[in-house]
């Protein structure tokens, strides 16, 4: 049992690479009894347009997306509390005004001008390392990391997206170690960069939902990590169906309160407040 709100502001609708409606996600957080649901559609990619209507919003689609998510909001408010927010691409320079938060998360790891998705598949993972990086995967990372360490400062974020993405296609350690020092550096230099910033990283259960990883982001050493370094949590779930809100929460909060944690930090109208976990 979870003993402080259900809440979870990371959820992606049809509006971006969701797979329901905006309404349909909030019926599913209402048969969870979820409190509060935030949308965080993927804000437009301005750096590669191409990827708009894929799996970013393009401009007019951010637009039907705010009005939907806060027609939504005013229909649903007796039953739960509907929040609209976003989630900044590192890279892109879109304007994130207006949005009652801002997820601050790295996809893409650039490199002279190219952008190299790193969550993509592990086909364009593998061409990134080799055509980007000159085959050395570590060298990936410290790139991603370098990005990380700013995703605050450059997005403006409310909290931390899937702060070791780049882990996604990992599992079993198939492109690098996470325990090589080369990794952990990049990693933990980051890590100390951002929580200098004040804002909580989130453990986010999606990539376990779908099925890529055994373990949330971040990982349990990192997780470790951010204890001993005095850094703050929140929980969410990267929803891209109903089903999926609020996946394994309980087991993370678990998780997190076994590493140390002793609070998790819920958002809403009034800002962040503190539960014990
Ligand atoms: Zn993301
Ligand atoms: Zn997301």
């Amino acid at each position: 049992m979870i003993r402080f709100p259900k809440v979870n502001l990371h959820t992606h609708t049809t509006y971006c690479d969701g797979k329901e409606s905006v309404e349909s996600m909030i019926q599913a957080a209402i048969a969870k009894d979820f409190v509060r649901l935030g949308f965080s559609g993927h804000v437009f990619n301005d750096f590669r347009p191409e990827d708009q209507d894929i799996w970013c919003m393009s401009p007019e689609r951010t637009q039907k997306y705010i009005a939907e998510v806060r027609a939504m909001a005013e229909k649903y408010k007796d039953q739960i509390d509907i929040l609209c927010g976003i989630e900044q691409d590192f890279c892109s320079s879109v304007s994130t005004e207006g949005y009652y938060y801002v997820i601050g998360s790295v996809h893409y790891a650039e490199k002279d001008g190219q952008y190299y998705c790193v969550d993509e598949s592990p086909a364009v993972l593998e061409a990134a390392i080799r055509e980007g990086f000159g085959g050395d995967p570590y060298a990936l990372t410290k790139r991603f990391f370098e990005m990380e360490a700013e995703v605050v400062k450059k997005t403006n974020a409310t909290f931390i997206g899937h702060f070791d993405l780049v882990t996604k296609f990992n599992e079993g350690n198939r492109y690098f170690d996470p325990m090589d020092k080369r990794y952990r550096n990049a990693a933990l230099e980051a890590m100390d960069a951002l929580i200098e910033t004040g804002k909580p990283f989130e453990i986010n259960t999606g990539g376990m939902y779908r099925g890529f990883r055994t373990e949330a982001y971040p990982s349990i050493q990192l997780l470790k990590d951010l204890k001993a370094r005095g850094g703050e949590i929140l929980l969410s779930s990267d929803s891209h169906d109903g089903q999926s809100i609020g996946f394994k929460f309980t087991e993370a909060a678990q998780a997190a309160k076994e590493i140390g944690f002793r609070t998790v930090k819920v958002f809403g109208k009034d800002g962040w407040s503190d539960f014990e976990l």
